[in-house]
């Protein structure tokens, strides 16, 4: 087969899974995703190959999947937990934009308040990925521990290096993923507005499961209202 037919029958196969899996993440976290996006293929200037996601109910041409594929479809289940993944940034994005706030979509000049955005984000996406790939296949593939922090600001300050960059993107998806973890399975919709709201400031780097049980205690406080 050729890499364009794969890229088809890829893409073919997505679209065809998009309604389950839509259904699925509602189900499960008790969230309404708005629409069904459009699927497409697109190969990259740099021979990679790309799926996009265009949401349907945007005015602007949101890219919101950008799925390196592999040369055979053995590793779908990785590429449907991508998926989810995007529809991770898909709802949150609509979340951020019906309560009017999107700065965790923005890039902020200050280096370490832009990494606190970038975990909330790819946190969300990576909790959306690892709670609903089958058996929780790839849940435990980071083995992220709290103990695996930054310790002080000039260590955080310090993944602004490109030898760093890897460890960074590592903090992002999968540091993040443990950060929301228990914010998410607790207030599900909620959880994921306090963290749009309120993402980690630089003080908070410092501190982050105080950060992560700060927000438990209000979302508890505000649910026994
Ligand atoms: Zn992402």
């Amino acid at each position: 087969m050729s890499r364009y037919q794969i890229c088809r029958k890829v893409t073919s196969h997505l679209t065809r899974a998009l309604p389950l899996l839509i259904s699925e993440e509602e189900h499960k976290f008790g969230i309404k995703q708005q629409g069904i996006p459009d699927v497409y293929y697109v190969p990259l200037e740099n021979g990679a190959d790309a799926i996009y996601l265009r949401n349907q109910d945007s005015s602007i041409d949101r890219i919101l999947v950008n799925i390196k594929l592999c040369d055979d479809t053995k590793n779908l289940d990785y590429l449907i937990g991508s998926m989810h993944h995007e529809l991770g940034h898909k709802y949150s994005f609509w979340l951020a934009k019906s309560i009017g706030n999107q700065k965790i979509f923005t890039r902020s000049p200050v280096f370490e308040e832009d990494l606190g955005f970038a975990l909330v984000r790819e946190g969300i996406g990576h909790y959306f990925f690892f709670e609903l790939t089958k058996n929780g296949k790839y849940k435990n593939m980071s083995g992220f521990k709290d103990s695996d922090w930054p310790k002080d600001l000039e260590d955080w300050r310090s993944l602004a290096e490109p030898k760093r960059e890897n460890f960074r993107k590592h903090l992002c998806y999968f540091g993040g993923y443990r950060l929301v973890k228990p914010i998410i399975d607790g207030y599900g919709r909620d959880g994921i507005e306090y963290l749009i709201s309120n993402p980690p400031t630089s003080k908070d780097l410092i501190d982050l499961p105080f950060y992560r049980s700060k927000a438990l205690t209000c979302l508890h406080k505000t649910h026994r209202k």
